[in-house]
């Protein structure tokens, strides 16, 4: 039987997130402040609510996916308090990325009234939410997950549960800073090697069956016309914003220092993709890093 489910958040993300929802038979009620993504909403069989507050009005089951960490306080603790107007027992999974310590803070509020919590940040980006296969990082009680679990596969394939809430934000941010500094350093090899004349296909084809290898070299490779299907040999439009990265990078940072951990690459491809952002090229794929560090340039 289907879920009432409240959703909260339209984007580019949870537009298509809410959309597999209904397509699965679920009810689905959502809430975005652009009108714009309403409307793509109701006509993917989503019911459109005039506010956060109606949309969970009924509902056992909440999922918000927005921007970042004020959202998400605002939304649940700040001037929307949500968290009060739910019943206990009600289920509440904040899939956007966020800092691990703000999802604690709102799953304690959470704890406090009785409603259960998951943060449950994804990857797989806008493809991977409109196939229905995210991957979900999660953080919170097992009995929670369990009880999410079918919402949660109607909209993804993959979930991993890496401990107590703010955990699954942490283990995204762990890996996107990974990506983040793996991208930078493919696009220092690549531009290295072609300063000294190498092709930069034939390169990356030999790093991408040696020990030099990654997602960078293989999937998502910066440098243009290497692998057709990849963002850069498309003008660097599509996949996953440079501004994104950023972002993820400067949660990671906080994070590190939050505990006081040693983060110096993190950091440092931090300051590349805000580099990268004043270029004017914030709003292209982050593989476009590459371009910051082509000799010239
Ligand atoms: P987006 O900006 O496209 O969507 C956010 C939506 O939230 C917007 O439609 C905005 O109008 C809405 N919103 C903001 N405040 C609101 C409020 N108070 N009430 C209702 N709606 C509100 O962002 P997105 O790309 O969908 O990303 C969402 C989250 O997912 C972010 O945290 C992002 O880092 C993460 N994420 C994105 C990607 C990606 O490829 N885009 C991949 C993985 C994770």
């Amino acid at each position: 039987a289907g879920e009432r489910i409240a959703f909260i958040g339209l984007g580019h993300m949870g537009g298509p997130m809410a959309a597999n929802l209904a397509k699965a038979g679920h009810a689905v009620a959502a809430f975005d402040l652009s009108e714009a993504a309403l409307q793509r909403a109701r006509e993917a069989g989503v019911t459109i609510a005039p506010s956060a507050a109606a949309a969970v009005e009924g509902a056992s089951v909440v999922i918000s996916m927005l921007p970042a960490s004020r959202h998400v306080e605002a939304l649940y603790l700040g001037d929307g308090d949500l968290l009060a107007r739910l019943p206990a027992g009600t289920l509440v999974i904040d899939c956007s990325t966020i800092a691990p310590a703000s999802a604690q803070r709102v799953a304690q509020a959470a704890k406090a009234r009785g409603v259960a919590m998951l943060d449950a940040p994804v990857s797989g980006g806008t493809a991977g939410a409109a196939a229905g296969t995210l991957t979900f990082i999660v953080g919170g009680e097992p009995a929670v997950l369990e009880r999410a679990r079918p919402v949660l596969s109607a909209m993804g394939r993959n979930i991993f549960h890496m401990g107590d809430a703010g955990a699954g934000q942490v283990a995204k941010l762990c890996n996107n800073m990974a990506l983040g500094v793996i991208m930078a350093v493919t696009g220092e090899a690549l531009a290295l090697g072609v300063a000294h004349g190498l092709d930069p296909a034939a390169l990356s084809g030999m790093m991408a069956v040696s020990t030099g290898r990654s997602w960078a070299t293989e999937v998502c490779n910066p440098w243009p016309g290497v692998l057709p299907n990849a963002p850069a040999s498309r003008g660097y439009s599509g996949g996953f914003g440079n501004d994104l990265m950023l972002k993820d990078l400067g949660l990671a940072v906080e994070a590190a220092l939050g505990v006081g951990a040693a983060v110096p690459l993190g950091e440092l491809a931090r300051n590349l993709y805000a580099l990268n952002q004043r270029a004017g090229r914030g709003g292209l794929d982050f593989s476009s890093v590459q371009q910051l560090l082509v000799k010239g340039e």
